[in-house]
Formats: structure tokens, C-alpha cells, sequence
């Protein structure tokens, strides 16, 4: 069993690489473009049609990349939804 501590050490290794990469996958920015996952820039910010009497807002984003508009609902406590 002479070999187990460097076994152990590739082992850690591995779980570092896994880890980081599962973070980058697991916490796109939630200004990602959903077609190119470019950023987003923030274009107008309204009142929620639905949600807004919430105090929830309605943020237009488009995407530097390839031009892609969407819309993210807004909230000021937590950030987008
Ligand atoms: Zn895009």
C-alpha cells in the first residue's frame, strides 16, 4: 500500500478538476445571451406587466455578441428570476 498517499493525491486532484468545472457550468451570469451564452447588455428596465405592482421590473438585455434580445424579470431584493 505504498503508493495510496499519491493515489490519494491524483484523487484530489481529479475532484478539483470536477469541482470547477461543474461550477462554471452550474452558475451561468444571468445576463448570458440563452443563443450564444455571450453577455448580455442591459438595454430599458419597465414595470413588470404581470409582477410589477410586486415591485418586480422587466429588464430588455441584448446580447454583444450576436444581437439577441431578451427579457429578464427583475427583482431589486434578489436580482433576476
Ligand atoms: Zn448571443
Amino acid at each position: 500500500m505504498t503508493s495510496l498517499p499519491k493515489r490519494i493525491a491524483e484523487l484530489e486532484a481529479r475532484v478539483a478538476t470536477l469541482e470547477s468545472g461543474k461550477a462554471a457550468t452550474k452558475a451561468p451570469g444571468p445576463n448570458d445571451c440563452p443563443r450564444c451564452h455571450a453577455v448580455m447588455e442591459f438595454q430599458s428596465e419597465e414595470e413588470h406587466p404581470i409582477t410589477g405592482p410586486m415591485g418586480h421590473m422587466e429588464h430588455t438585455l441584448r446580447c454583444l455578441n450576436c444581437g439577441h434580445e431578451a427579457k429578464r424579470r427583475f427583482i431589486p431584493a434578489k436580482g433576476y428570476a
